[in-house]
């Protein structure tokens, strides 16, 4: 874990890069941040996160991080002992952690739970939504330590690290580290209502659009060739085919949408 800051004095703002080693978007915005250094109005942390599996250019080493907080010191795996250095690393400190998907390629926003300071800094950011994880949070950062989470774009591309670039000075600019104004967009809102299984097969196939309302009835995936058929309708979030190994993602409710009247008040 390579843990740095620009600004004196002890920070309250963390910026979060490599939960994933799979994910170097973000590492990218913090190493370029470190390169510039520019002038701040209030310390923030960075942090590069699995060093190890970034090295590797894998996911995990022996478990995926954001699944294993709060972590222990003396556990087996190598990402456990590292969620636990993280925790302490992280303790005070609003944290913004940058990951990237196989599944969507426009930037969106993850909280545990809708909160006052979501609500008024994730309209700020260039994303297109914010999804609540509500009872699907289990084992991830935002467990332990206030955070939000963003999906910069599609998995090693250079758009998702431009995006990890202008989402990370949008952020840092919210909570006044760096100077500036931020935009106020319009900002729907979804909360995760189930996980969506897969069962054991050679291909998977999705039919549907992320962030756009399945119809009850309509086939949205299939494993070899079986389709699975929507019950009722949902909007589908992280679904990809082969972004997970177990499944394809999760449903969601549409809760509200945020306008620049509303995250005002
Ligand atoms: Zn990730």
């Amino acid at each position: 874990m390579r843990v740095a800051q620009i600004g004196s004095g002890t920070p309250e703002i963390a910026v979060v890069a490599g939960v994933h080693g799979d994910e170097p978007c973000g590492v990218r915005a913090v190493e370029r941040l470190l390169d510039e250094r520019p002038t701040v109005e209030r310390p923030v942390k960075l942090i590069v996160a699995n060093e190890r599996a970034l090295e590797r250019q894998v996911r995990f080493v022996d478990e995926d991080l954001n699944r294993a907080f709060p972590g222990d010191p003396d556990a087996a795996t190598h990402e456990a002992q590292l969620a636990h250095r993280l925790v302490d690393e992280l303790e005070g400190c609003f944290t913004f952690s940058m990951h990237s998907t196989q599944s969507h390629a426009d930037p969106f926003a993850i909280v545990n739970s809708v909160s006052e300071t979501a609500n008024e800094l994730v309209p700020q950011l260039p994303v297109s939504a914010m999804v609540e994880t509500s009872n699907f949070a289990e084992g991830r950062l935002f467990s332990e330590i206030d955070t939000i989470e963003v999906e910069c774009g599609l998995q090693g591309s250079e758009t998702a690290a431009q995006n990890a670039d202008r989402l990370t000075r949008a952020f840092l600019t919210a909570v006044g580290v760096l100077p500036g104004d931020t935009v106020h967009r319009d900002l729907p809102v979804y909360r995760l209502t189930d996980v969506i299984r897969k069962a054991q097969a050679d291909t998977y196939e999705v039919f549907v659009d992320n962030f756009t309302e399945v119809e009850a009835g309509d086939p949205f995936a299939a494993a070899d060739g079986n389709e699975q058929v929507a019950e009722e309708a949902f909007y589908p979030v992280l679904m990809s085919s082969n972004g997970y190994r177990d499944v394809f993602g999760y449903a969601a409710e549409k809760v509200s949408v945020l306008t620049p009247s509303t995250a005002a008040d």
